[in-house]
């Protein structure tokens, strides 16, 4: 069963205002507040029509989030032009408790409209090893402004691609306004999500979109969260329902956010009517080429039609994608909640387009056009992590702009869970013959390369390309993997579940997923985050030496017979019990056979060995061996030590957290045994729970020969190419 979300009490949205929007949208109200002070307020503005409440694109009963920003747009494609020109209203419900007297607005398609942009100064004229064709620029132009009518758009002030419009009269909270616009988008050639090619047009990021007004917990500083469309960072919205008629010639195949609701056709063209709820952004694609397949995945709540728009003679690979959306839509329903839309469509952009591939929006994903063998498993993987984003940030609301590691990181990990899901063989990125390459493996060699630069907190349209790339997916991937490993599956599930259910389509910060996962997790876990999340502290365990000795008497002066052995008070722990046995053994073999008193105990002559190794045999030889475990990283995390003896047995000895943290500066273990076998090596976190450990060659050692790095164990060799992967990156 889908139960409606819990809003939290926070970022100013309490849940009686919300209760109040609700109800008054379904009454079909939309009212408008007049600030204290205010003189005059356009009549539209006091009153602008009511938005539906029904929930056409759900399977549950909506409304699912506050719907404050909420638009109507029809858009008339251009396809020789490659324009698109449109009208739009917008209804836009103040949720704070500070009056507005701002609007902000994304202009998206400003970021291609020549190379001093903010984008393609930060980017380069490229994304992705995808460069920006020639001659391909994109632009939008806004002609009409209106608010209650009246036209504003020459008081728009358009830096790069946001938008600023002071208010004379400010919007008080709870409030809602109508903004009525017109604009006409040019789309690039495609490139960095968007853009065309010959007929295939790729309309995203395409209208004016409004930002995200947020006051401070205190409600004393209030304003639009918005940012330049930077080169890396995506997007940050609000949710609201979305009507868009789309206009294109008949010919055209067109597959959109949410769910189609009316068409009409005259004169060569068509007019195709989608409806949306509880989504934060629309996006549309048109191509005539476009190949359909449809079918269903099953979950919870019944049937999620899923449908492939794909390129002519693809139709063999439809159901792969069918399996990569399939894994997701279970593996968000373990680990979040069910998927609450309709349906969902699968776009596959031509191979010259792949720059729009990769892709989510609301119900609606681009895959890639792969070439590539069933081994590759890329299209199950792309399309698992494109309908995964629908989860984070889709409807659990984050930031992609500044805390992009709650976007592309959490989705990398469930990427990587979905993938799992799918093919159990651990294989989730290449399996081809023998060569195996999991996700784990992949975020590893990519995370590695960017330690020591940033901590993950850095708002994310700081990092530059490749930084960001890393850090943000692959480094908070092996971090999630690490919170996983130490809390064990169950917990991280509820911990997951819980952070999901606070916060959908509300919108969480950092600190908010945070303590929410700490909750969940029933367990502080400030000792992790204050480390993997706000500093660059990195992780490295080693194994430094492993050592054997045979063992011998302690030979000497002893006192017969022998007393109770008295031990220095420093000596503690196993180093205690060690040199306990050893003084009494000692002083017992010193005193067998001879009388009270003082006698010495010598070394056996070389006669005696000889007839000792007789009596008692090779096996009876002891041994004092030695393993020596070292924090060569400063990140703190309890590490396992595995030793394995010549004799076949094994022990594990744990280094805990509480342990390494009574003496952070202590940075090396020393652990002891005394037995009949010698040691034969030692891996510290042989299950690589650690998932952030930078160095995995030096985890393990032998005892013999002593030959480095050769004897380091390949503690990774589940396969050839984790061995291979290890002295790559050595
Ligand atoms: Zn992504």
């Amino acid at each position: 069963m889908f139960t409606l979300p819990r809003f939290p009490r926070r970022l100013g949205t309490p849940s009686s205002r919300f209760k109040q929007w609700t109800a008054n949208a379904a009454i079909g109200v939309v009212l408008g507040v007049v600030p204290p002070g205010a003189t005059t307020i356009p009549q539209a503005l006091a009153a602008p029509s009511a938005w539906p409440s029904d929930t056409l694109a759900l399977r549950v009963p909506g409304p699912l989030s506050p719907r404050n920003a909420s638009y109507r747009l029809t858009a008339r494609l251009d396809e020789k032009a490659h324009e698109v020109k449109g009208q739009g209203t917008l209804i836009w419900r103040n949720l704070e408790r500070k009056e507005a007297s701002e609007l902000s607005f994304n202009l998206y398609q400003n970021a291609f409209k020549h190379h001093a942009t903010t984008f393609i100064r930060e980017a380069g004229a490229q994304l992705r090893g995808d460069e920006m064709p020639e001659h391909g620029f994109g632009a939008i132009d806004l002609f009409s402004l209106k608010i209650g009518g009246v036209e504003l758009i020459s008081k728009a002030q358009v830096i790069d691609s946001v938008l600023k419009l002071k208010l004379d009269t400010p919007v008080g909270p709870g409030s809602a306004i109508e903004i009525e616009f017109s604009f006409t988008t040019k789309l690039p050639r495609t490139f960095a999500r968007s853009g065309y090619s010959d007929d295939f047009h790729a309309v995203t990021q395409w209208f004016p979109k409004i930002g995200v007004f947020e006051c401070d917990k205190s409600s004393e500083h209030c304003g639009f969260r918005i940012h330049q469309y930077h080169g890396f960072t995506e997007f940050f919205s609000d949710h609201g329902s979305y009507e868009v008629t789309v206009d294109v010639p008949e010919k055209f195949v067109v597959g959109a956010t949410g769910i189609q609701i009316a068409e009409q056709k005259s004169e060569g063209r068509k007019k195709l009517t989608f409806r949306a709820d509880d989504v934060r952004d629309f996006a549309w694609f048109a191509d005539p080429k476009f190949v359909e397949y449809k079918n269903r995945v099953t979950d919870k709540l019944g049937d999620v039609e899923v449908r492939v728009l794909n390129r002519p003679g693809l139709g063999s690979l439809d159901l792969r994608h069918l399996q990569g959306v399939r894994a997701a839509i279970h593996e968000g329903e373990h680990r979040y909640f069910s998927y609450p839309y309709k349906n969902v469509t699968v776009i596959v952009p031509p191979r010259d387009s792949n720059g729009a591939g990769g892709m989510e929006y609301p119900t609606l994903i681009t895959s890639f056009l792969s070439p590539m063998p069933d081994g590759v498993r890329i299209i199950e993987s792309v399309d698992a992590h494109e309908f995964g984003h629908q989860w984070v940030p889709m409807m659990i609301n984050s930031d992609e702009v500044e805390d992009a590691w709650l976007d592309e990181g959490l989705n990398q990990t469930f990427t990587g869970q979905a993938m799992d899901r799918l093919f159990p063989d651990g294989c989730s990125s290449i399996k081809v013959a023998n060569f195996c390459l999991g996700d784990r493996d992949v975020d590893w060699m990519s995370a590695r390369g960017v330690l020591r630069r940033m901590p993950l907190s850095t708002p994310s349209f700081r990092l530059s390309g490749r930084t960001y790339g890393a850090m943000t997916y692959a480094y908070t991937s092996l971090m999630m993997r690490s919170l996983e490993n130490y809390l064990g599956p169950e917990r991280m599930v509820q911990a997951m579940r819980h952070y999901a259910e606070r916060y959908r389509f509300h919108k969480p910060r950092p600190a908010d997923f945070m303590s929410a996962i700490s909750e969940g997790a029933g367990e502080d876990l400030s000792w992790f985050w204050n480390q993997a999340v706000t500093t660059t502290r990195v992780a490295d365990y080693e194994i430094l030496q492993v050592d054997n000795q045979k063992h011998e008497l302690a030979y000497g002066l002893w006192d017969c017979p022998p007393k109770p052995p008295m031990m220095p008070e420093h000596v503690e722990g196993a180093e205690r019990v060690e040199w306990l046995r050893h003084l009494t053994e000692s002083n017992q073999a010193a005193c067998v056979g001879k009388p009270a008193g003082r006698h010495e105990l010598s070394p056996p002559t070389d006669k005696e060995k000889k007839a000792n190794a007789k009596d008692k045999g090779k096996d009876k030889q002891l041994w004092d061996s030695l393993v020596v475990v070292r924090r060569r990283g400063e990140l703190i995390y309890p590490v396992d030590v595995v030793v394995k003896f010549e004799d076949g047995s094994q022990e594990q000895v744990s280094w805990s957290l509480a342990e390494q943290n009574a003496h952070p500066e202590e940075r090396m273990r020393t652990v002891r045994f005394y037995r009949r076998a010698a040691l034969e090596r030692a891996e510290v976190d042989p299950q690589i729970k650690l998932a952030l450990d930078e160095k995995r060659l030096n985890n393990g050692l032998l005892a013999k020969p002593n030959m480095r790095p050769v004897t380091r164990l390949f503690l990774t060799v589940q396969s050839w190419v984790q061995t291979a992967l290890d002295l790559i990156s050595l």
